[in-house]
């Protein structure tokens, strides 16, 4: 830290010398989720074309706002594919965002211009009555944080418990909207979960669609990472109903392997995005035939106008290795997330803390008595960093420290899970004396 905080260079220097600096003071530094037992949180691995992909986009300089050309068409090709690819009805589209976070926040905007019931773009939110989201517990913060952003407030999230998979109670969500209904409150979307963050947990989504649809409400599915298991043939009875909802939230910088950043919100009805964020002031008059003649104005269709040409490092990725290879990748980061469970069952000092149903393990060291349990755990996942073993990160589920491993990492192999769990057990040990 204390190489990098420096005085403001007023003059400049050799580039060779900054690019030294590079080197030695940052790089190795970074958070190494391009190492193979990276599995924390639920960072992306990055694929080399797609690096090269992010390079070209930013020398081109494209600024896919409104008025771009081949890079906008390039864009409405990505958003196209990803629409197929996760078994999205034909006419949905979408565009591309920096993350999950802004997909979730996009989405929820939309989603009140539609239920709302009253103009929320004109009137605010003082109007009319509270509008309420109903989600699980186990969903990712960014959809509260949305909320909040929108004015809605927190107390807008309703959120219901989940049952002992992590999964929305639907039965119990349904009488929540009921009473709530009663009470004035005016229901307006689910927000269902493809993969939660904590342990993969997919809501059972062709419920949720079906009280959606009785309901009159926006399914929002959070499937930040979850949703390209659809990619993998055997998930699809898991995923069952996703194709249903009005919009998705999916990142390309995890289960799609790209660099940072890459998020997209795919629509049922990309109509519905135009009604909440079109807005022409005269300075962006379209002028057909000229340069300012766009196929899709983006800007029309999310928060941000000024936008990186993020399509193209998808679109040479999926080009050059085909979808297959993503499907097989997702297929085998699944796989692991199988087989690391197995051999955590198996072992006598390890033990599951939740089931696993994508690619996502949580375990814990278990070897001493249980109210020693959750500080060991801790120190375990900081030594197992520490020690350049692996990087999982640290959750808690039910109140019991776990050693979370969320597998979105095409170079892993069947090896470095075994030295995760040989090393969790023997540090472990050696943490319990
Ligand atoms: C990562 C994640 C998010 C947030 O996505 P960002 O790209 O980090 O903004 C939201 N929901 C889930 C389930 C996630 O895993």
């Amino acid at each position: 830290m204390d190489r990098i905080r420096a005085d403001l260079p007023v003059e400049g220097e050799p580039f060779e010398i900054v690019y030294e600096d590079l080197w030695r003071d940052i790089a190795p530094y970074t958070m190494h989720n391009i190492h193979p037992r990276h599995w924390g949180w639920v960072n992306g691995s990055g694929v080399p074309v797609a690096v090269l992909g992010d390079m070209l986009a930013t020398g081109l300089n494209a600024n896919c706002a409104l008025f771009n050309q081949m890079p906008n068409h390039v864009e409405i090709q990505v958003v196209n594919w990803l629409t197929e690819m996760l078994g999205m009805p034909s006419g949905s589209g979408g565009l591309l965002v920096s993350g999950g976070s802004m997909a979730n926040l996009n989405a929820l905007h939309a989603a009140r211009c539609a239920k709302a019931g009253y103009d929320v773009r004109k009137l605010g939110t003082g109007h009319g009555p509270r509008l309420t989201v109903y989600t699980s517990d186990e969903t990712h913060s960014s959809v509260q944080k949305g909320l909040e952003m929108m004015g809605l407030g927190s107390d807008s999230l309703v959120v219901i418990p989940t049952d002992e998979n992590f999964r929305l109670d639907v039965a119990a969500a349904a009488r929540r909207i009921a009473e709530d209904r009663a009470a004035g409150l005016r229901p307006i979307a689910i927000v269902a979960n493809a993969g939660t963050v904590n342990t993969g947990a997919v809501d059972p989504l062709n419920a949720i669609a079906d009280l959606c649809e009785a309901e009159d409400l926006w399914m929002h599915i959070d499937g930040a990472f979850g949703a390209l298991a659809w990619l993998d043939p055997r998930q699809r009875e898991r995923l069952a109903g996703m194709p249903r909802a009005d919009s998705i939230a999916c990142d390309g910088h995890k289960w799609l392997y790209q660099p940072y950043s890459l998020g997209c919100l795919l629509v049922k009805n990309p109509e519905l995005l135009r009604n909440a964020f079109e807005l022409t002031p005269s300075y962006l008059t379209r002028t057909p035939g000229s340069v300012a003649d766009a196929p899709l104005p983006y800007g029309q269709y999310g928060i941000e106008l000024s936008r990186p040409f993020r399509a193209l490092k998808l679109w040479m990725s999926l080009r050059v290795h085909g979808v297959n290879a993503f499907s097989q990748a997702i297929a085998r980061n699944i796989d692991q997330a199988g087989y690391l469970a197995r051999k955590v069952d198996e072992h006598p000092d390890l033990e599951r803390v939740a089931p696993v149903e994508l690619n996502v393990v949580c375990f814990r060291y278990s070897g001493a008595e249980a109210k020693r349990l959750n500080d060991i755990n801790i120190d375990l996942l900081a030594e197992l960093q520490k020690r350049g073993v692996a990087t999982p990160s640290l959750t808690f589920i039910k109140g019991a420290a776990a050693i979370r491993v969320a597998i979105t990492n095409h170079r892993s192999r069947t090896e470095d899970f075994d030295m995760l769990v040989d090393a969790s057990a023997a540090i472990g040990a050696e943490l319990a004396g």
